[in-house]
């Protein structure tokens, strides 16, 4: 029987990471915890199912021995990755391949389109978003010059704010910044520029340059989106983005709404508040730091409370 899925996010160490993923009611295996994978089949760290007839699996598995839960999909691999990230110190200024460039150059890879819902940062934070370059000589010279400051665009960003961010556009969170990402699941970065820093054994970590450039949008492009609203009974759906990688919306429930999804699936990442699901006389309690998926075939559901989801599907 379709039932929601309840999911066990994996962690990840990262040099500019912190402690910040503990208001989310996770025990973090580190103080430089960098990255929760909410929702993720990559083999890079697959997350688990907790309850139900499924726990205990992986999701890489489940989408392999249980197809009819995603609607007997054709790819080979589960497209989409939910992270939380925790950017405590600046993150490498990167760019990711698209498909075709991945598919080619990182043993059938896919490429790395994400976006970005800004759950929380400091107060006049910014981050890295685009270059100035006009032609890709300009890019490689003002590259190996280093003139950072020159080539790199940086952004203001607040809290709420979401930004697309297709391959081929470098970018880079900074420091004080709290973020819900979902992306292709893919774990290739080029890295460009990683502000001459050392780790622990005082070495620079590698940089990327030549398959960065090849991949660059050059000039770049603004991938500006004007979020839609709307409000129905006790919700308030923003609609982020329909791409053809991902559609990404946020569901603010103050009170009791109804939804019916029978043809997609899900993938619900709590980011404030809480609430319960009501589904063929079943009540699953819910609250920040959950990860769920709605297989297909859900049909009519509830969900009663004061809570704010992101929520994405393919
Ligand atoms: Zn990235």
């Amino acid at each position: 029987m379709v039932q929601p899925l309840f999911l066990k996010p994996v962690f990840k160490e990262r040099i500019w990471g912190g402690t910040a993923l503990k208001e989310f009611g996770y025990h973090l295996p580190s103080d430089k915890t960098g990255e929760c994978w909410a929702i993720s089949a990559h083999p890079n760290g697959p997350s688990e199912i907790v309850n139900g007839p499924f726990a205990g699996k992986t999701l890489d598995k489940l989408w392999k021995e249980n197809p009819e839960l995603f609607g007997n999909p054709e790819g080979a691999v589960f497209p989409l990755l939910t992270k939380i990230l925790d950017a405590n110190m600046d993150l490498s200024v990167q760019v990711h391949p698209d498909d075709t460039y991945a598919m080619a150059n990182e043993n059938g890879e896919l490429g790395k389109t994400e976006c970005w819902y800004i759950i929380d940062c400091k107060d006049d934070a910014d981050m890295i978003f685009g270059h100035n370059a006009k032609t890709k000589e300009e890019l490689v010279e003002q590259i190996e010059e280093g003139n950072w400051n020159e080539l790199l665009r940086r952004v203001k960003i607040k809290p709420g704010d979401f930004f697309y961010v297709p391959s081929g556009t470098i970018h880079a969170l900074c420091e004080g910044t709290l973020v819900l990402e979902t992306q292709q699941s893919s774990d290739t970065t080029y890295r460009v520029y990683d502000y001459d820093r050392k780790d622990d054994q005082g070495n620079l970590r590698d940089l990327h340059l030549d398959k960065a450039i090849d991949v660059t949008t050059v000039p770049h492009k603004d991938a500006e989106s004007t979020p839609g609203i709307e409000e129905k009974e006790d919700v308030e759906i923003t609609t982020f983005t329909k791409s053809d990688f991902f559609s990404v919306y946020k569901w603010n429930v103050k009170g009791s709404a109804a939804f019916n999804f029978s043809e997609k699936y899900l993938l619900m990442s709590v980011i404030k508040g809480q609430g319960s699901l009501i589904h063929n006389g079943e009540t699953y309690s819910f609250e920040k730091g959950n990860h769920v998926i709605l297989p297909v075939g859900m049909g009519d559901f509830e969900i009663n409370g004061e809570c704010e989801v992101i929520v994405s599907h393919p």
